[in-house]
């Protein structure tokens, strides 16, 4: 009972945030690993709440999950996120892809593909430009994803699998659905270097992403070591706080250069190259 009403306070509460504009994205970049530049951005959904300062999205994304709030706040990431690349893309911070995370409703709702359709209009983004991110753990109805996936890419628009590995769905479907990339999940890259299983995994991953012609990411690099195992390896790209954590669009805007330098003074890439 306590648990119930904590979460449709927490359900109102968040109803109110929506309408008082109190959610704010922020932006974590993905390096080309075998170049260092920046290739693209994923956005990340925090709660800035007036007294409890900001909120991670593991706190209320399952609320607005489970009541459906997720449909317009899903929309409102898209939209913001569809703007800022705009606005990058305007500023010659060029090209650049915009990752937004799907959630299962999402997926499942009736007009998902007019509704992006119509927000790639209205902020007149190119459909290249946008990447949309899904998980294993959604394929529930695989026909019915099936044909999503297939008219949002229609529409122009990239579909990358995240979290791979944590899920239980079969080979089969890397085929069956048509996606451009899959995310290898961070509790693999953790500790890759050391842990002979997760390098084991890792490298298998990356080699079967390559045969099946997909690009291939790599989340939550941590270190130079795991830059280099993964370079080592032909992971295409990297995404993790050795690069950069998820920051405001302003504060990334003013750290590409310095996070394309961070990892050649470094040092990781001429190590390989020579
Ligand atoms: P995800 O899409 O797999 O995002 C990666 C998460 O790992 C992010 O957490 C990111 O901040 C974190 N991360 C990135 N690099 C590192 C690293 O080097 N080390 C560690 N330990 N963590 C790293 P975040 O932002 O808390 O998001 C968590 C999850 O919430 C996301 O997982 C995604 O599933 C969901 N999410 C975030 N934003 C949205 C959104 O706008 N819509 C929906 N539907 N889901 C979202
Ligand atoms: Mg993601
Ligand atoms: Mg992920
Ligand atoms: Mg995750």
């Amino acid at each position: 009972m306590e648990l119930m009403n904590q979460s449709v306070h927490l359900e109102s509460e968040l109803k109110k945030a929506l309408a008082g504009n109190e959610f704010r994205l922020f932006y974590q970049p993905k390096v080309n690993l075998s170049t260092g530049k920046i290739e693209g951005m994923e956005a990340l959904i925090r709660w800035e709440h007036p007294e409890k300062g900001l909120i991670p999205p593991a706190e209320f994304i399952p609320i607005a999950e489970e009541s459906g709030l997720i449909i317009p706040m899903g929309e409102w990431v898209l939209r913001n996120a569809c703007l800022q690349t705009k606005e990058w893309i305007e500023s010659g911070f060029s090209p650049l892809v915009m990752s937004v995370n799907l959630s299962v409703r999402q997926l499942y709702q009736p007009n998902l593909v007019e509704a992006v359709e119509q927000i790639l209009k209205e902020t007149q983004l190119a459909p290249e430009y946008l990447e949309l991110e899904i998980t294993e753990s959604m394929m529930v109805d695989k026909n019915l994803v099936i044909e999503v996936i297939k008219e949002l890419r229609t529409l122009g628009v990239q579909m990358s699998l995240d979290d791979f590995g944590t899920g239980y769905s079969s080979l089969h479907y890397l085929n069956e659905f048509q996606i451009d990339s899959i995310k290898i999940d961070q509790s693999f890259i953790r500790n890759c270097t050391s842990n002979s299983y997760n390098s084991s995994i890792v490298k298998m991953i990356i080699e079967m992403a390559h045969r099946l012609n997909l690009k291939i990411v790599a989340e939550g690099v941590e270190t130079k070591e795991e830059l280099i195992f993964l370079q080592k390896n032909s992971c295409n790209q990297g995404q993790g706080y050795l690069f950069s954590r998820p920051l405001p669009a302003e504060e990334i805007s003013k750290r590409i250069l310095e996070i394309e330098e961070i990892v050649s003074q470094k040092g990781i890439f001429q190590q390989l190259h020579n």
